[in-house]
Formats: C-alpha cells, sequence, structure tokens
C-alpha cells in the first residue's frame, strides 16, 4: 500500500491533475465526505487527509510514504527522514514582510530599532532578519496575522501573500519579499528504499504534469 499525505484545499485541488497524469482518482470529496483516508482507484493507493502543516510529520515518521507541503511547511519544520524530489510549483505565492500603511519600516530598519514581529512562521522570520543584521523580537501566533500591526501587539508580520488583497483589505503594505513559495512533493527516504519501483513510477508521473 502506498500512502499519500495531502491537505484538504488547495493543496488538494492542485494535486488532483498530478494524480490523474499518474493514473490515480480519488473517489471521494474531501469537501463532502468526512473521511480522512479516502480510497483511489488503485487498490494499492490511498490518501490521507492531514492538516498542511502536519504533512511534514506524517511523511518524516511513515505514516505516510510521501506527501505534498508548502516551501514555507517544509523549511519551519525541517527535512530530516525526507526527500524532496519534486517542486510540484503548484499553490504558489510569496513569503513577505507587511506593516501598516502608516509605519515607515525603512527608517526603522535604518536607524537599527528593534522590530516586533508577528508571525507563524519563525524559523523563516528569524533567519530573515538575522540576514539583514535586524534586531526583532518574534511574537508566535497561529493565524490572522494581519491583526497584530492593527492592534499593536507587533511593528510587522511575516505572512504568506498571494493576491495581497487580505493586506490591502487591512490597511497593511507589503514592504519587503522573502522568498517566492510553492508545494514540493516529500517522501520518506525508508518508503523510497522499500516501495522503490511504485513511488519511482508515482514520481516520474508527477514530474511529466508539473504546471509551468
Ligand atoms: P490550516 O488551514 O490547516 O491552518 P494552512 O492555512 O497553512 O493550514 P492552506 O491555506 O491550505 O493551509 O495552505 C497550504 C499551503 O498553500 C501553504 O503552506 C502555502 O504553501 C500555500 N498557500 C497558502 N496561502 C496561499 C495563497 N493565498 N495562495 C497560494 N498558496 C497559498
Ligand atoms: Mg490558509
Amino acid at each position: 500500500m502506498i500512502t499519500l499525505a495531502l491537505s484538504k484545499g488547495r493543496i488538494f485541488e492542485e494535486t488532483l491533475p498530478l494524480l490523474k497524469a499518474a493514473g490515480i482518482e480519488v473517489l471521494e470529496d474531501p469537501e463532502t465526505s468526512r473521511k480522512l483516508i479516502l480510497p483511489t482507484n488503485r487498490e494499492d493507493v490511498r490518501v490521507v487527509l492531514v492538516r498542511a502543516s502536519d504533512v511534514p510529520t506524517y511523511v518524516q515518521y511513515g505514516g505516510a510514504d510521501l506527501g505534498v507541503a508548502g516551501r514555507d511547511v517544509l523549511i519551519e519544520h525541517g527535512l530530516a527522514g525526507m526527500y524532496q524530489p519534486l517542486d510540484l510549483n503548484i499553490a504558489k505565492c510569496r513569503m513577505s514582510v507587511a506593516v501598516r500603511a502608516d509605519f515607515d519600516y525603512e527608517s526603522a530598519v535604518k536607524q537599527g530599532s528593534r522590530l516586533r514581529v508577528a508571525t507563524k512562521y519563525t524559523q523563516i522570520a528569524r533567519q530573515h532578519f538575522a540576514d539583514k543584521g535586524v534586531h526583532v523580537d518574534l511574537i508566535k501566533l497561529y493565524g490572522s496575522m494581519e491583526l497584530a500591526p492593527l492592534t499593536g501587539l507587533a511593528d510587522a508580520i511575516v505572512d504568506l501573500v498571494s493576491t495581497g488583497s487580505t493586506l490591502r483589505a487591512n490597511k497593511l503594505v507589503e514592504v519587503e519579499r522573502i522568498m517566492d513559495i510553492s508545494s514540493r512533493l516529500v517522501v520518506n527516504q525508508a518508503s523510497l528504499k522499500l516501495k522503490r519501483a511504485p513511488l519511482r513510477a508515482l514520481i516520474d508521473a508527477f514530474a511529466t504534469a508539473i504546471p509551468k
């Protein structure tokens, strides 16, 4: 049996065409089904639905043989026990620094001020500001980062941006792009040895269907 870990929503939706290229069809819709294990048209392949940030944990410890996770999630979790054979070029967005429109970020950085930064992505934020030589106090949040500068909790946030409409709706501006984000295929290292042929076939089929 091959177990593929996916999260509901954009990753599930954008992985479907890649599965199709491998001849795999998921037989239930996660938006209407309550099942967490979804059968496919292949008796030896199943999909497990987990939180986006839990995908690397499942793959690392072999709860799934492979999975699809954002670069953001993979950097925060680390890649221990996993191979990352493909950038699938799906679920694309960017990691950025944003502040209130009335906050002069450039001056604050130039003056060497200590910045309070709220984020769910503490590893990425820590590395980014260390590279710039900017001192920061990181405040860990689990969601609704946009609220932090508006309430005075933080001067800045580090968050994912795609269209920028959420930032605009909250009168925040993007002041720095940290990195481009897309989702990657990750494979358990032991699985790749034990189930080499079927996993290799899957990886190769995915590779042929990666969107431009
Ligand atoms: P959860 O909903 O379980 O808290 P999540 O919000 O991280 O997790 P998704 O919103 O499905 O889950 O995001 C999954 C991945 O998709 C993220 O890790 C990121 O790589 C990417 N992503 C997030 N937001 C966007 C976006 N607006 N546009 C494109 N890709 C995005
Ligand atoms: Mg989300």
